[in-house]
């Protein structure tokens, strides 16, 4: 029986030196077990850059354990950066934002402390990395504990798109992912593990928890679909929830996100923030939108608002972001409305999804503009 024990506390950041791998060995380690039973071998598909991935797992599955030792959701990841001479750099650990942090402990975008949803183990650990397009991603590996669901595969596509070409999971086994297609990406090298501790805690978690593991990929029916009903013919509430969501984005400069509950709530709105972050798809409008609602809403029975500036103009995949798509194909939200036009590519991928989508034009910016 696989057991481990956080009674000695906080976690602790394991610095390998990389020219000597055999030093992770007399590193100081607080808990007896705290190497997870990873070899450097294990990852000797990564050549040169093998001591980043046993650095990335370790940071990983003790983030993991750290957040399962909370009763939260076991899921984490890790980012590594190795310099050219061999100096490792964590740059970034995150774990799943669906069950919240105790107090004082708060990480996520989460000052209510009501969960952030699309921070699973990946997405969270990319959100805290301010400027994805300052980061060599070439010389990174990526850890996730878990078999990636399709938003975080979205997430870790895009990361590709900069460079990223070393991905570690942990646990291939215990959910059926989407590693397949990440193994299938032009020059990516993926090592999959079968690690028993976190495979251990993850089926613990999902046993104990079965609703908010259903939850956390999108498998929780929904139970009021009034609003989602209402909304297609309905052209006076369609406007009452465009304008209830754009009072809530007054800033609005590119595109922003909503999300509206059965109850006509606007439970979380957000402007897209990629430009300030370097691109980083996690700060993609609807993904924030859909993380600050909060895990007590069931998107599926929601209403996703898009607002764009100027009513009518073009939103595509692209514009609307690749964690959004894939937060969108995770979670599925019960209808899409937007001011704006769907790009036939976005629009295919919604409706593959299963999204409906209503279009509508902003009378308040038309009649703004000088027709
Ligand atoms: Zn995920």
């Amino acid at each position: 029986m696989v057991q481990w024990s956080r009674s000695e506390g906080e976690v602790r950041t394991t610095t390998l030196d990389a020219s000597n791998p055999s030093n992770s060995d007399s590193v100081e380690r607080p808990l007896a077990d705290s190497s997870f039973g990873l070899q450097l071998s294990d990852f000797a598909a990564f050549g040169e850059f093998a001591a980043a991935g046993l650095a990335a797992t370790t940071a990983a599955l003790e983030r993991a354990g750290l957040s399962y030792g909370q009763s939260r959701v076991p899921i984490a990841g890790a980012a590594v950066y190795m310099a050219p001479a061999g100096e490792l750099t964590t740059l970034a650990v995150g774990n799943n934002g669906r069950i919240p942090a105790p107090p004082g402990q708060c990480e996520s975008p989460d000052p209510d402390g009501k969960g952030y949803p699309t921070d699973h183990g990946e997405t969270a650990t990319i959100r805290q990395i301010t400027d994805v397009a300052a980061v060599d991603w070439n010389r990174v590996v990526f850890t996730t504990s878990l078999n990636p669901c399709i938003m975080c595969n979205r997430t870790l596509t895009h990361l590709w798109t900069l460079g990223l070409n070393k991905i570690v999971v942990a646990d291939v086994s215990t959910f059926e992912g989407t590693v397949d297609t990440l193994k299938a990406l032009e020059g990516m090298t993926v090592v999959e593990l079968d690690n028993p501790i976190d495979a251990e805690w993850m089926t613990t978690f999902a046993r104990t928890y079965p609703w908010d593991w259903s939850a956390d990929i999108g498998l929780i029916p929904p139970s009021d679909m009034r609003l989602v009903q209402a909304l297609p013919k309905d052209v006076a509430l369609q406007a009452a929830l465009i304008d209830a969501v754009a009072a809530a984005l007054p800033e609005l400069e590119t595109y922003g996100a909503g999300v509206v509950t059965p109850d006509k709530k606007v439970a979380g709105a957000a402007l897209d923030q990629r430009d300030s972050h370097g691109g980083n798809p996690t700060f993609s409008a609807a993904m924030m939108a859909m993380g600050r609602a909060g895990s007590a809403v069931n998107l599926r029975e929601s209403v996703l608002v898009l607002l764009v500036k100027e009513s009518g103009s073009v939103l595509d995949v692209a514009g609307f972001g690749s964690s959004s798509r894939g937060a969108c194909e995770l979670f599925r939200p019960g209808t899409l409305l937007t001011n704006a036009s769907i790009g036939p590519d976005l629009r295919a991928v919604l409706s593959e999804a299963g999204v409906p989508v209503v279009e509508r034009e902003d009378t308040r910016s038309s009649s703004n503009s000088a027709r």
